[in-house]
């Protein structure tokens, strides 16, 4: 299966072309992408847009050995009907040709060739076969389709979206298993979470590809779609249900300026094991080889053997008070299956209203999958295997054991052991301390010394070390001329 990204943008592309914000002006420099489509061994495209035949000719690519036409729903940026008459202006006219659709994404279709040709498209005689597709709610067409004949033939499940209006009816997401048995799952557009028969019916197809949207960026609340943080619990639902496995791509596209500047973009989108590749990207899936990047006209924004490196395996991130460095630590296991959370902070305390609203504010934001432990023993954790660890935080531990010195210093010389030889995938946050005025009490300067120096010695056995300064994560190991 060889598939090419004709487009990888919003309906408004990126950059909005209209929109002088710092995501755009980014994009404007560095990488301009066009509405979502995606092309399937030259023969099937899902989705068409009014961009995206322009975009595959200034890419070279030709459109005229398409088969199969599948639109996942009637909203604009996925659906230009003018591209049929278009096309039987050229010497693919007369050429069968399926264009599946929900009924409303047809109807579109149908009223546009009608007026403009004079005839309906649907006529006996046509080039054009229309095939209803609609995810439950006793359509005509309810299981698999069977598009193209024998070795050429694709088979197509529409599946259930979160996403559609009274106005377009549902929209629909596809499930397309190519000739040469690679399997390719279009999750465009939906929010989350995915509904339940769509979960059931992609358990356990561990899929070559998965091309899911993520338009929304950390800006959540524009439409039925997904942002950052719902993307990542989609991958995460994804990997419990054997959907995403070690070998699968995960592509974001319908990508907005709600996103950050591409280069975080694509390294917020790596803590996940996705990635973004640009309009133009050609990825041969060919079965089961290794993700390679045949071309890519696009700037170098995106690594260009993008081939999955497994998650380092101890990384302490460090930051003052309110730099997001709790939510960097999330980012990076969001997408996991299941996460234990380890909170080393003193139950809530009933009169401190203050205190137990921030513990509340982030029991809200960890996913419900992730289980919560309340503990200062880390060591037990650190040393018996399971799912990720994510430890939150080391400054609140030092300072539930600093009355006791003596003890404190055991469980440091303890704690150091633990995180150094785990064999469990691990992510700490710490305070930076000491770059204020020198603490006025004794307990402070205490408190200071101590979690300095354990600071020093976990990220001296640490994998991946990184500091938060104003949301922003800067990585202090390895340096990057170093990895
Ligand atoms: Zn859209
Ligand atoms: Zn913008
Ligand atoms: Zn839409």
């Amino acid at each position: 299966m060889r598939v090419t990204l004709l487009g990888t943008g919003s309906a408004d592309g990126w950059p909005n072309p209209w929109c002088d914000c710092a995501s755009c002006a980014w994009a404007r420099r560095h990488e301009v992408r066009g509405q979502t489509a995606v092309l399937v061994d030259d023969a099937l495209l899902l989705d068409c847009g009014p961009d995206v035949p322009r975009t595959a000719a200034r890419l070279g690519v030709r459109l005229s050995g398409l088969r199969h036409l599948l639109i996942s729903h009637a909203h604009p940026d996925h659906l230009g009907p003018e591209s049929l008459m278009w096309r039987s202006w050229s010497s693919a006219a007369g050429r069968p040709l399926d264009v599946v659709g929900p009924p409303a994404a047809l109807a579109v279709c149908r009223e546009f060739l009608t007026r403009w040709e004079g005839a309906d498209p649907a006529r006996e005689g046509s080039d054009l076969r229309f095939v209803p597709a609609t995810a439950g709610g006793g359509s005509p067409v309810d299981g698999p389709l069977r598009l193209g004949a024998g070795d050429a033939g694709y088979l197509v499940r529409p599946l259930a979206a979160r996403h559609g209006d009274a106005s377009i009816g549902p929209a629909v997401l596809y499930d397309v298993t190519a000739p040469d048995g690679g399997r390719l799952l279009y999750g465009c557009d939906t929010a989350a979470p995915l509904p339940a028969p769509t979960l059931a019916a992609v358990t356990g197809r561990a899929y070559d590809v998965v091309l899911l949207e993520e338009n929304n960026g950390d800006r959540p609340g524009f439409g039925e779609h997904l942002d950052l943080a719902s993307f990542a619990e989609v991958v995460a639902e994804l990997r419990r249900r054997g959907a995403v496995v070690d070998g699968t791509r995960v592509l974001a596209v319908h990508l907005s300026h709600r996103n950050p500047p591409g280069d975080e973009l694509a390294r917020r989108l790596a803590l996940l094991g996705a990635q973004a590749p640009g309009d133009g990207a050609v990825l041969d899936l060919t079965p089961r080889a290794p993700l390679r990047l045949v071309q890519s006209p696009a700037p170098a924004t995106q690594p260009a053997s993008p081939a999955a490196q497994p998650p380092p395996h101890r990384v302490l991130i460090t930051g003052g008070a309110r730099s997001g460095k709790s939510a960097e630590a999330e980012r990076r296991l969001l997408a996991e299956p299941a996460v234990v959370y380890v909170a080393t902070s003193a139950p809530p305390d009933a009169t401190d209203a203050e205190w137990s609203a921030r513990i509340a504010a982030h029991r809200e934001r960890r996913p419900a999958a992730w289980t919560t432990v309340e503990t200062l023993d880390l060591v037990p954790l650190l040393r018996s295997p399971g799912p990720p660890l994510l430890v939150d935080g080391v400054g609140l531990w030092v300072a539930a054991l600093l009355d006791d010195p003596a003890e404190l210093a055991t469980r440091v010389g303890e704690l150091v052991e633990a995180w150094r030889h785990t064999a469990r995938r691990v992510v700490a946050v710490t305070d930076e301390v000491g770059s204020g005025v020198v603490p006025a009490s004794a307990a402070g300067r205490r408190f200071r010394d101590a979690l300095g120096l354990l600071n020093a010695e976990l990220a001296a056995a640490s994998d991946e070390v990184w500091q938060v300064v104003a949301g922003t994560a800067i990585r202090l190991r390895p340096r990057a001329a170093d990895s």
